[in-house]
C-alpha cells in the first residue's frame, strides 16, 4: 500500500511508526518543516515534499493529519491531484466529512477518523465513519492504517463521531485528570509523589485489565471489592453524595455539544 500523510506532526509519526512495525506501505510525507521531514526519512525511509506534489497522485491513502484549522486550505491544494481515486482519511478533529468532500471539489472517497494520544503508544482506538463514495477495499485500507495504532470501531452515521470524541478522544485526559486527583490525595495523606503515581498508575491499568479480561459488567466488579462498612464503601459513598458520576456524564455531554458546536 502506497500512502502520502499531509502532515508529519505527532499523530503522524504515531502513524508511520505503528506502519513501519506492520510492513508492506511505501510512504511519502508532505510538510513545511524540514526537520520533521528529515527525521521521518531517516528513521522510517519516507519519500519527503515541502508541499502537496506529484507524488500524492499515485498513492492509495492520503491521510490529513494537519491542524483543523489548516484543512480547508490543504483540502483546496490537495483538490487538482485525487485524479487517482485515493482513499482521503482525515484524523482532524471537528471537520465534517461533508465539509471536507466540498472543499475537495465534491470528493467522495472520504473516512473521518477520531483517534486518541495512546495512539503514540501503539494503544490507541479510534472511531472512524466512511462517507458514501468509500469502497469495501479503500474501508479495510482505513481501518488497516489505524489498527496499526489500535484497536478500531466503526460508526454508521457521522453524527456518532461526537459521542466518540467525548468518550475516547478526550478520555485520556479524564483518566490523567482523575490519576491527578488520587496522587494529590496520595500525597495530602502522607505517602511521596512519586509512591502516589506508581499507586494510583497501578491500580489504573491492573483495574482496566482486570475488568477487560472479566466476563462482569462494571458495576458487579466494583461491588465485589466494596463490602458493605468498608474502607472501598466509604470512598465510593463519599463519591456518590458529591455528585461525581453525574459530573463526569455532564463533563461528557459537555464534550460531545462543542464537538458538534465545531464541526
Ligand atoms: P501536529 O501539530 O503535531 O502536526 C501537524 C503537522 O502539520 C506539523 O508537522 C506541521 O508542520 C504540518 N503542517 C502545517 N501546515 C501544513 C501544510 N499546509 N501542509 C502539510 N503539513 C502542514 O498535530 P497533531 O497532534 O499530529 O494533530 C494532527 C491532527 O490530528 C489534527 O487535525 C488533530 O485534530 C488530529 N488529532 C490529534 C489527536 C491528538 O491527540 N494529538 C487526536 C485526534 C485527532
Amino acid at each position: 500500500m502506497k500512502i502520502a500523510f499531509i502532515g508529519g506532526g505527532n499523530m503522524a509519526t504515531a502513524l508511520i511508526a505503528g506502519l513501519a512495525k506492520v510492513g508492506g506501505t511505501q510512504v511519502h510525507v508532505v510538510d513545511p518543516n524540514p526537520e520533521a521531514l528529515a527525521r521521518l526519512a531517516a528513521q522510517y525511509g519516507a519519500t519527503t515534499a515541502g508541499g502537496i506534489d506529484g507524488a500524492v497522485a499515485d498513492v492509495d491513502v492520503i491521510v490529513l493529519a494537519v491542524k483543523p484549522q489548516q484543512m480547508r486550505e490543504v483540502a483546496g491544494t490537495l483538490a487538482p491531484h485525487l485524479t487517482g481515486g485515493p482513499l482521503v482519511l482525515s484524523i482532524a478533529a471537528g471537520i465534517r466529512g461533508t465539509d471536507l468532500s466540498r472543499w475537495l471539489g465534491g470528493y467522495g472517497a472520504i473516512v473521518r477518523a477520531m483517534p486518541n494520544t495512546p495512539a503514540l503508544i501503539k494503544q490507541g482506538i479510534t472511531g472512524l465513519v466512511a462517507l458514501a463514495g468509500v469502497s469495501e477495499a479503500q474501508r479495510k485500507a482505513a481501518d488497516e492504517v489505524l489498527r496499526a495504532v489500535g484497536q478500531t470501531v466503526w460508526l454508521i452515521d457521522e453524527a456518532l463521531i461526537d459521542p466518540v470524541t467525548a468518550v475516547s478522544g478526550s478520555g485520556p485526559a479524564y483518566v490523567f485528570y482523575f490519576l491527578e486527583a488520587m496522587v494529590a490525595a496520595a500525597q495530602e495523606m502522607g505517602l511521596s509523589a512519586e509512591q502516589g503515581r506508581e499507586l494510583a498508575l497501578a491500580t489504573f491499568s491492573g483495574a482496566t485489565q482486570l475488568a477487560a479480561q472479566s466476563d462482569e459488567s462494571l458495576d458487579v466488579l466494583r461491588q465485589r471489592v466494596t463490602s458493605k462498612g468498608g474502607t472501598t464503601h466509604a470512598a465510593i459513598t463519599s463519591m456518590e453524595a458529591a455528585g461525581v458520576k453525574e459530573a463526569i456524564v455532564a463533563a461528557m455531554k459537555a464534550a460531545a455539544a462543542r464537538g458538534r458546536e465545531l464541526g
